[in-house]
């Protein structure tokens, strides 16, 4: 048996969020108490500790408030530490991603109705085939929309529609921030419970290539943001889409500027065992979803 860390985005009933994939908030219970039984859960800066049998991090992503809701919850109730990670922007600057927009206009929009209306308003090829990256979907005006979301529209022209829909689902961008992530009083509470908290990003942006820049913009500007507002200088990073296309080189070239500025680890989405000890710097990451396979 080797050492593991499972990673979670959404923990919340799948009926509720059609729009990206979670983790019900039985499955996940029942993961954690496999995870109990099966390895010692320890919070990353316990990871030089010697333990009986091997190491596992339950690590999160993007600090949406069913994470506080109903995870933080469930890992007090069963008396277990977990990771969690800081995105700034959306509590700092109202700025919310748009892979958090699409989610949310997805789940609670039909998908022919978003289909027609964006038809409506923009010059849209056939995507019969270009669609097809998405055939994991079943429905296929669900992969027309992601495509349409992902590839074909520029950001502003996406932003304006999506927020347009959030605006009139929340009452305003402001109150869906509120509802949608977890707020910095909540962030101080899971703290002073002993739950760790790192960085994820600030706008969560690819890496592009620059890891200077990226430093700049995406990791000290949410350091910043957590020493202000949270009290803690935070020890470990997770970067948003595990680095995406350039995630190889991403880890070679930032490391050592992470180092720098006092990290001792992050957090990949390479799917694998890994080893919880200080002397490595990445460690990878099993997807809740996929635990099948080692289960
Ligand atoms: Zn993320």
């Amino acid at each position: 048996m080797q050492d593991i860390v499972i990673m979670y985005h959404y923990v919340r009933e799948k009926e509720s969020w059609t729009g990206s994939v979670p983790i019900s908030p039985e499955d996940f219970r029942k993961q954690i108490e496999w995870a109990k039984e099966n390895y010692e859960i320890i919070s990353p800066d316990d990871m030089n500790k010697i333990t009986k049998k091997p190491k596992c991090i339950i690590s999160f992503d993007d600090a949406t408030k069913d994470q506080y809701t109903i995870a933080y919850k469930i890992l007090k109730e069963l008396d277990v530490y977990g990771y969690f990670t800081v995105m700034s922007a959306p509590l700092e600057s109202g700025v919310v991603p748009i892979f958090h927009l699409v989610h949310t206009v997805l789940s609670h929009i039909n998908d022919e109705e978003v289909w027609n209306e964006l038809n409506a308003k923009f010059e849209i090829p056939d995507l019969t085939e270009k669609s097809a990256y998405y055939s994991y979907e079943p429905n296929v005006y669900r992969r027309y929309n992601k495509y349409v979301f992902n590839f074909l529209l520029d950001e502003q022209s996406c932003r304006r529609y999506l927020e347009e829909k959030v605006e009139k689902l929340y009452g305003s961008i402001q109150s869906f921030i509120k509802a949608f992530y977890i707020s910095i009083e909540e962030l101080v509470e899971m703290k002073e419970n002993g739950m760790t908290l790192g960085v994820h990003c600030v706008k969560h942006l690819p890496y592009k290539g620059d890891a200077q820049e990226f430093y700049n913009t995406e990791i000290a500007p949410c350091k910043v943001f957590m020493q202000q507002e949270l009290g803690i200088t935070p020890k470990w990073f997770t970067p948003a889409f595990g680095g995406g296309e350039n995630a190889i080189q991403m880890r070679a070239e930032l490391e050592p500027i992470l180092r720098a500025n006092g990290f001792k680890g992050a957090f990949t989405t390479i799917e694998d065992y890994t080893i919880l000890n200080n002397n490595n710097f990445w460690f990878n990451r099993f997807d809740c979803n996929r635990l099948k396979s080692i289960q």
